[in-house]
């Protein structure tokens, strides 16, 4: 069976040229007589592995050197009570709710400090981000927290909000390595990478390490949570998602080889453009984000009429085009268009929302 184009918002399509190559290394990794899955994690053949992996996503994000990378698990949901039993030593933090991911994550802070609501965009279903640039922060807070991407809504943050000072903490799950980034401008970044950088069972921190504390902020954080020891054993404090991470560290090589994130923000642009433009000047099909808010690599749309869109996904299923269903808190339909969807598979979709269009007039 051919494959079909996966717009899928997570796990998520990954480069054919990768899991050719990792189907080509299965049974035997370059002369080991085993494969990745099946090697120990501290075998020299896996350090390395780690240690390149480390190396291309420093290379990419251009990481200084005072931030440390670590490979986890326990997904972006892990983090989101990691992030204040580490950091909270103050006992407060500011979150700015901009959908489900946003919300989650500030739902857990709240069981470990005093979380404060900063902005929200709910009241209009998350479509829009909120105005950032004088937020009620305080300089008790030991962080500010956002979700950059929001991955079922389709909005991103073109500009980071202002925190006053107050270290930036972001989930970037669903944008990663989709566009060059500053790294310093954040305490924290971190993501998991089902939706753009690997399969799922890893979640990568980056954190400056005068934020990673000799003792969590919070007592008694279980071990495996505990950044200092996390990033002191170089994400080898037990086994870690071994194949993940070979897999991540292939996708960072394709990445390099592609031109960097320069190149991917040129290419996703480009394709969110040709979805964009048909949703602007198409009468059956609008996109449910106002345009300066709108995501490179999750794009939500409608047609007004539940019935119709249940219709399109269903057609397009049949043609191919996978996953496109909406989100159940959205409806209708969202095409994600990571770094991994080639732009053929967005021109053939838009062609097909054409054709669909004529047909349903
Ligand atoms: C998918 C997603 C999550 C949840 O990730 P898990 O790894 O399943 O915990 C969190 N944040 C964002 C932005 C996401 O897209």
């Amino acid at each position: 069976m051919a494959r079909v184009y996966n717009f899928s918002a997570g796990p998520a399509v990954l480069p054919e040229e990768v899991l050719k190559e990792a189907a080509e290394e299965m049974l035997d990794y370059r002369g080991c007589g085993m494969s990745v899955m099946e090697m120990s994690h501290r075998s020299k053949m896996f350090d390395q592995i780690i240690k390149e992996a480390e190396q291309d996503l420093r290379d990419l994000m251009g990481i200084p050197d005072n931030y440390k990378v670590m490979f986890l698990q326990g997904g972006a949901s892990q983090q989101f009570a990691a992030i204040p039993m580490n950091l909270m030593k103050k006992g407060k933090a500011g979150y700015i709710i901009t959908g489900q991911w946003a919300k989650k994550a500030y739902q857990e802070a709240k069981k470990f400090g005093e979380a404060v609501e900063l902005a929200s965009s709910a009241d209009k279903t998350f479509s829009y981000i909120p105005d950032c640039s004088d937020l009620p922060i305080t300089d008790d807070m030991d962080y500010v927290y956002i979700c950059q991407n929001n991955t079922i809504y389709g909005t991103v943050y073109h500009e980071l909000p202002n925190t006053k000072g107050v270290e930036l903490v972001a989930d970037v799950s669903s944008c990663f390595l989709s566009e060059p980034v500053d790294v310093k401008k954040y305490g924290v970044i971190y993501g998991g990478v089902q939706k753009n950088v690997g399969p799922a069972g890893v979640v990568i921190v980056i954190a400056r390490e005068d934020l990673i504390p000799d003792e969590p902020a919070v007592k008694n954080t279980p071990t495996m949570l505990n950044w200092k020891i996390q990033a002191d054993a170089n994400s080898l404090y037990n086994t870690p998602p071994c194949y993940g991470i070979y897999i991540c560290g292939k996708v960072f090589k394709w990445l390099k080889k592609m031109g960097g994130l320069e190149a991917m923000k040129a290419l996703n642009e480009k394709k969110a453009k040709i979805l964009y433009d048909f949703l602007d000047q198409s009468e059956l099909f609008k996109g449910t984000v106002v345009p300066e808010d709108r995501s490179l690599m999750n794009v939500p749309f409608v047609t007004g009429n539940a019935d119709l869109d249940a219709k399109f996904v269903a057609e397009a299923k049949a043609a191919g085009f996978e996953n496109l269903k909406g989100h159940r808190t959205v409806g209708g339909m969202r095409a994600s268009i990571y770094n991994a969807m080639p732009i053929e598979g967005v021109e053939k979709l838009v062609a097909f929302m054409a054709e669909f269009e004529k047909n349903n007039k």
